[in-house]
């Protein structure tokens, strides 16, 4: 068991109180909560502040591989890789319960494309595994027709001549969010949700900290900070703005969608890869928390939506690729849930005088003149990193005291178990909580399944320890039940409310959060025409 920590309640009196934090972050995703953590680890005052739920974003809309990235192999970019490979294996023994390894099948078709394809993906997934060195989770390996069939239960068997197999990791990334969250508290940082920047204060020319409003209350906070730093994903450029006028956008959103059908699609616990679609992109269908995830896309758009739809191309593109590599080919009546996740695609500024930046291919830090320190892009798998060159770049500037790298290298979250009980893949329940599961189950109502996998208990600790302000924080975030099926989701939007209102008292609005939860998976069960 672990818990208890400071309520939500307390942490917001804290903050009220603080004097100058060390740090401020803004935005509460795999970025923000990656560098509060980090700096709390090494000893700052730290507070993050997140204008919805922790990973509301893009970090509770991935495709959940922890990987090292085999497209960038590909592109010849090996320390992005080898980087990667060495951030999956800490995530994975920092996180047992959310994050665990996953084997990979890439199917071969067709006589004629199968020699020259296994010899390809082979000898670059053999130089994946020895990238790997001592990280490796298991050894890649060419597989015959009837091996193939057999490992990946689901796969297409029509023209198929084998597979190369290969291993990466999947985790739950809105549970691995509220990990962070809880992890950094623990450590003494203040992490609020639903807590919003709208303002940035200066003193002489510099930034020295940000306004914030609090949903519920509608109470406002100045915030006073030598280092702030901006890690609000597609949404920097609102807070560069704030500053001053950046005089164009950093960042290009571009969207990936993804739909989940039942784990009848691909009932074995391998996951299929296509490496190249008809246009050219990467393709995955990945067992889920019982479910099947199919996806993603890669469509630029123009607005920044927190809820953002798919476009019917996309939905028929993921349906059709899929086909091709599954027995059973999914239709639109077999979708339960489509979600979409904006991706930041960084366009680097021209360093102005005074300005700093680091653009690696995946994520860009820029310390601005007035010492706002600005980061996007990157990946999941990565947070930890980059919440490293993120503090380099802030005591580089001196704007942080220097404290030296690496707390939080072997740093267990909370509820790390020393080992795994169930695969990612497993359908949902207590072994996600880890060292918490017994905590879970002596809360009332641990014997009534509202869902297969949520119990009653899980809503109240969902709303006692994991910081749950709404039906669709629980729904969406602490159970995945939205992304899995946001049908089967929306009809617990009544009982999901009747529990908080037992736990949350006068803060929360009942009647308004069943609705809104209700229309947010009316949008997720839909498909576009
Ligand atoms: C479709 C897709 C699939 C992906 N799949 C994978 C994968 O399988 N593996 C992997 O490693 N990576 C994957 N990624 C990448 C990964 O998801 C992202 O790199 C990561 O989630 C980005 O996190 P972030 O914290 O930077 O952004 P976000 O998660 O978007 O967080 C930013 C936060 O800032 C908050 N915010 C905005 N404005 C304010 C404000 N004014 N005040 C306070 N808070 C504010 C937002 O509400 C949001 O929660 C994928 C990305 C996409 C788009």
């Amino acid at each position: 068991m672990s818990a208890p920590q400071p309520a939500r309640e307390e942490l917001l009196r804290r903050l009220a109180a603080a004097p100058a934090l060390d740090l401020l972050v803004i935005g509460g995703g795999a970025t923000g909560l990656g560098v509060a953590l980090d700096a709390a680890a090494r000893g700052l005052a730290v507070a993050l502040i997140e204008r919805e739920d922790f990973a509301k974003g893009t970090s509770s809309r991935a495709t959940k591989l922890v990987h090292g990235g085999v497209r960038y192999l590909a592109q010849g970019n090996v320390h992005l890789v080898r980087e990667a490979l060495r951030e999956r294996a800490r995530l994975l023994a920092n996180a047992p319960h959310l994050a665990q390894p996953l084997p990979f099948v890439l199917p071969l078709y067709g006589a004629r494309g199968r020699l020259l394809e296994k010899w390809f993906y082979g000898s670059g997934l053999l130089a994946y595994d020895l990238l790997a060195g001592r990280a490796r989770l298991g050894r890649t390996e060419f597989l015959g027709r009837a091996a193939t069939l057999e490992a990946a239960a689901g796969v297409r068997g029509a023209g198929l001549a084998g597979a190369v197999r290969y291993w990466d990791a999947q985790f739950d990334d809105a549970r691995l969010a509220v990990a962070l969250a809880r992890s950094a508290i623990a450590r003494g940082a203040l992490v609020v949700n639903h807590c919003g920047a709208v303002g940035l204060l200066h003193e002489d020319g510099r930034v020295a900290g940000a306004v914030a409003v609090e949903r519920e209350s509608g109470a406002q906070y100045a915030l006073r900070a030598r280092c702030v730093v901006n890690a609000t994903g597609v949404w920097v450029d609102e807070i560069r703005r704030m500053d001053r006028d950046p005089g164009g956008e950093l960042v290009a959103p571009s969207q990936g969608v993804h739909l989940v059908v039942g784990r009848e699609f691909l009932p074995g616990g391998h996951a299929l890869l296509v490496p190249r679609t008809r246009d050219g992109r990467v393709l995955f269908a990945v067992p889920w928390l019982g479910a099947t995830i199919l996806g993603t896309t890669d469509t630029p758009r123009r607005d920044l939506a927190v809820e953002p739809e798919p476009f019917a191309e996309e939905v028929e593109f993921i349906l059709r690729e899929a086909a091709g590599i599954l027995e059973r080919a999914p239709t639109r009546a077999d979708v339960r849930s489509a979600w979409v996740g904006l991706r930041p695609l960084v366009r680097p500024p021209d360093a102005r005088p005074g300005d700093t930046k680091t653009l690696s291919r995946e994520h860009l830090v820029l310390a601005e003149r007035s010492g706002l320190v600005t980061v996007t892009g990157g990946k999941w798998t990565t947070y930890r990193a980059m919440a490293e060159d993120v503090l380099a770049a802030c005591m580089g500037r001196g704007l942080l005291p220097e404290r030296a790298a690496g707390a939080t290298v072997a740093l267990p979250l909370v509820g790390a178990p020393a080992r795994a009980q169930q695969p990612v893949s497993a359908p949902p329940g207590l072994h996600l909580y880890g060292t918490e599961a017994a905590l879970v189950a002596s809360l009332p109502g641990a014997e009534r399944e509202l869902a297969p996998g949520l119990t009653e208990a899980m809503v109240r600790f969902a709303a006692r320890y994991e910081y749950a302000r709404t039906v669709e924080d629980v729904l969406a975030r602490r159970a995945r039940l939205l992304f899995l099926d946001a049908r089967l989701a929306g009809s617990l939007a009544a009982r999901v409310a009747a529990i908080l209102d037992e736990e949350l008292g006068a803060a929360f609005n009942a009647a308004e959060s069943e609705r809104s939860f209700i229309e947010l998976a009316g949008r997720y069960a839909r498909l576009p025409a």
